[in-house]
């Protein structure tokens, strides 16, 4: 009788799936031990790397920023529900611990009132939260989920040659036809339970490969083991448009896990400076300042009423390293979402508008005329790249969080394989899951999806008796 070699199959070519295929293969080389096939349908180009720079200078300012920035580490410490209320909360405190020397109308300001400046400032840094977590209202990330979150020791980095470098090198080890691009995986049929006239053999136990995957071309693929690495939020679609994606359908424990936790939308834009701009700075210290934008809330009188809606909860507008002509800014929840549906010439026409109601004459050396002023103060874009992680079928929103309701069980029930508790009565981990979003302290991180991938690659060779002969 001839024995098979293990299947194993990976959806998804991001960070996660990689990992798992890299030490799948350099553990054991997958030629002699497992038949290893990634699988996935786009090419990933998450654009990395943020960086606030320049805190605001201005003492006011400063002041509010490390009250805002020990409120955000003490949420960490307290009971409470969400994010958001936690930090209102404490603004409310702030306020009343020194109420009328707070309430003063500030000289040079114009119009804002102290109390104004800072609940300006105290939303630009509740904005910028709202892009590192993607919780489009901070009221719906869970507060006690906060404590388990991990950062990772050291200073955020931009790759200089780009994200996609170490996504290559985790590629290059493997044999060619291993990465399959354009197979897109339509549905998932898996056997949470042995039927009794099923033979087992010797090599896995089982007569036939439990799992078949479908795709979208037509054609069909059975595994033994299949990783799934796609997003929580293809995972969400599939669970809810009654897609038919899981055959039988997920088992309640994991579908409500993937209901209950967050999956929100952030998305990038990266414009262009225009050469025009370049020339008439060219003496000046920097081509664009790091801009920290504070804008009047919602409830107050709303000024500079041609800002866009979609510019207003937008914390900065930064470039990307000094001296850049590209200028990047971060934007989360509906904003975000808005901006994938718009034009080119809007994208650039909204954030002039913005820039005219920030930037003084002073910043283009005087030089200015009305239709300058219009227009940014000479500031002017040629080219715009913006992200669609929203409306990207393949990815549908951007990372992970813990929203109000779910915790970091939910996201220990995403990494169970499948099937589960019944080791005996079905082929044990049909179905594996890795991804940001099956990492308990990193979720929503590059370095989240990388230990999944190793988790669920150690899984298999711990399960195959591989870990400790061949590492
Ligand atoms: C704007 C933005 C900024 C970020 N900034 C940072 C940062 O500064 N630092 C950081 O650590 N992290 C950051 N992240 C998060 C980080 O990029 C992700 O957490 C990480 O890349 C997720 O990797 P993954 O392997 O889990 O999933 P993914 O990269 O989403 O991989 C999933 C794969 O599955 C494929 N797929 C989906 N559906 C199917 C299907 N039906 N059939 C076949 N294949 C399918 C997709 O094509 C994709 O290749 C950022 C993310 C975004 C969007």
């Amino acid at each position: 009788m001839v024995v098979k070699k293990p299947k194993i199959v990976i959806i998804g070519a991001g960070m996660a799936g990689l990992t798992a295929a890299n030490k799948l293969h350099t553990v054991t080389g997958s030629k002699d031990m497992f038949e290893l096939y990634v699988l996935f349908n786009t090419l990933m180009d998450h654009a990395q790397g943020k960086k606030l720079n320049d805190p605001v200078s201005d003492t006011e300012k400063s002041e509010l920023y490390s009250y805002y920035h020990k409120l955000a580490a003490k949420a960490s410490n307290l009971s409470a529900t969400s994010v958001g209320s936690f930090l209102r909360q404490g603004l409310d405190d702030y306020w009343s611990s020194g109420s009328e020397k707070k309430q003063e109308e500030l000289k040079g300001y114009g119009k804002w009132s102290k109390k104004l400046l800072e609940e300006g400032i105290f939303a630009m840094h509740e904005n910028a939260q709202r892009t590192y977590t993607s919780a489009a209202d901070l009221l719906s990330l869970d507060y006690r989920a906060e404590s388990e979150y991990q950062m990772f020791p050291g200073d955020e980095i931009t790759i200089a040659k780009g994200y996609l470098s170490i996504i290559e090198s985790l590629a290059s080890v493997l044999p060619p036809g291993t990465v399959q691009l354009g197979r897109k995986v339509t549905k998932i049929e898996w056997k949470p339970e042995r039927k009794n006239h099923e033979p087992m053999n010797v090599d896995n136990g089982y007569c036939s490969r439990p799992v078949k995957l479908h795709f979208n071309d037509g054609s069909a693929m059975s595994a033994d083991h299949v990783i799934i690495t796609v997003s929580l939020g293809v995972l969400k679609a599939a669970i809810h448009d009654d897609s038919g994606m899981f055959y039988p359908p997920l088992p309640s424990f994991k579908s409500e896990a993937i209901s209950r936790l967050g999956f929100g939308v952030v998305n990038k834009i990266f414009m262009q400076l225009s050469p025009t701009h370049e020339r008439r700075n060219e003496h000046s210290k920097g081509l664009f300042p790091s801009l920290q934008m504070v804008f009047h809330s919602p409830q107050s009188e709303m000024r500079h009423k041609k800002i866009p809606w979609w510019m207003r909860r937008t914390a900065t507008l930064c470039p990307i390293y000094n001296n850049s002509s590209v200028l990047l800014s971060w934007f989360a929840g509906k904003e975000a979402l808005a901006l994938e549906s718009l034009r080119d010439e809007e994208i650039i026409q909204g954030v002039s508008t913005t820039l005219s109601s920030f930037l003084s004459h002073k910043f283009c050396n005087g030089n200015v005329n009305s239709e300058d002023k219009s227009q940014g103060y000479g500031v002017k874009f040629s080219k715009v790249l913006k992200t669609k992680w929203g409306t990207d079928p393949l990815f549908l929103g951007s990372y992970s969080y813990v929203a109000v309701g779910s915790s970091g069980d939910d996201l220990d029930a995403m990494a169970e394989p499948l099937p589960k508790d019944k080791p005996l009565a079905s082929p044990p981990l049909q179905i594996l899951f890795a991804g940001e979003a099956t990492h308990r302290t990193h979720y929503s991180t590059t370095h989240g999806a990388y230990f999944s991938g190793l988790r669920e690659a150690n899984r298999l060779l711990q399960h195959y008796h591989c870990l400790g002969i061949y590492n």
